[in-house]
């Protein structure tokens, strides 16, 4: 699943292409069109499609955000008034900016495109999903704000690492794995389960510790390790773990800077990697660097 470093390419990535450009037309596929008629959410949530592309045609996209994993389309609608596109790219999703679906450089998302946005610069905006995992779904205002208000501060923030040591004590989190914990993105925003490892063993923290175990100490540097894990992953382009791909198509190097996560052996001290699932999932870490 693309984790924060991912998403931020994507943003990064779409923003040159398509700010300050009117959606003009949305098309859907058949996959989407028929899922929707047989009353499952494909793709397009909690709204009709007609009524998607009503809110979402003639919008002007002003800013393209990024919130934990979620990419937010500001898109603004005559009379300055503001909706939220909020997408997710589930498991496997990716966005191309071309002129057409044909252009689409990998076969695979070439024929597994579902929603185009079709630009007033002449190019689509074209969101491709071999999975269906991935998420749109259209918010007004007050909705936007209950929805940055459940998730953590973004953990570059001055306030993130105060907020999360209070969470970590709250009732809801301190009786459950430290793994887990940082996961949520209540806690920490944007850290899956691929950061999540590094940054465990980065901070020399076994993930199956109950969190209220911990001393403040240790969290707060199990905290600076995931800042530094979620800063190196975009330094690195993300990771090209779950057919991750940017807007060019092109997946990043981070898979090749981990230290733990899918490795037979630990890149520290070359001892064997253990594994163990926690709530469900899969958890790399190594019994001699990890206390
Ligand atoms: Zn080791």
């Amino acid at each position: 699943m693309p984790e924060l470093p991912e998403v931020e390419h994507v943003a990064r990535g779409l923003r040159p292409h398509v700010l300050n450009h009117k959606i003009i037309d949305v098309t859907f596929s058949e996959a989407v069109k028929s899922g929707k008629a047989s009353g499952k959410e494909t793709i397009i949530k909690q709204i009709a499609l007609d009524d998607f592309k009503k809110f979402v045609t003639n919008t002007t996209i002003e800013l393209i955000e990024r919130r934990s994993k979620y990419i937010i389309f500001h898109l603004m609608k005559e009379h300055h008034q503001t909706i939220y596109c909020v997408g997710h790219l589930g498991m496997a999703g990716a966005f191309f900016v071309k002129p057409s679906v044909e252009d689409i450089p990998i076969p695979n998302y070439k024929k597994h495109w579902h929603v185009q946005f079709k630009l007033s610069n002449g190019q689509m905006m074209i969101y491709s999903d071999i999975r269906r995992f991935g998420e749109f779904k259209i918010l007004d205002e007050s909705a936007f704000k209950t929805f940055n208000q459940n998730i953590a501060p973004e953990p570059f923030d001055e306030h993130a690492m105060d907020y999360f040591l209070n969470q970590c004590k709250q009732k809801k989190f301190k009786n459950k794995p430290i793994k887990q914990v940082i996961m949520d993105h209540s806690v920490v925003s944007g850290c899956g389960n691929i950061y999540a490892c590094e940054a465990l063993h980065l901070a020399r923290i076994l993930p199956m510790h109950i969190t209220h175990t911990l001393s403040t100490q240790k969290k707060k540097k199990l905290f600076k390790c995931i800042v530094d894990v979620l800063n190196k992953g975009i330094q690195y382009g993300g990771s090209s773990i779950s057919d991750y791909r940017n807007v060019e198509g092109e997946s990043g190097d981070m898979q090749n800077k981990f230290n733990v996560y899918g490795l037979k052996q630990c890149n520290t001290c070359g001892h064997t990697i253990s594994t163990i699932v926690i709530a469900t999932r899969n958890t790399h870490y190594c019994e001699k660097c990890q206390k």
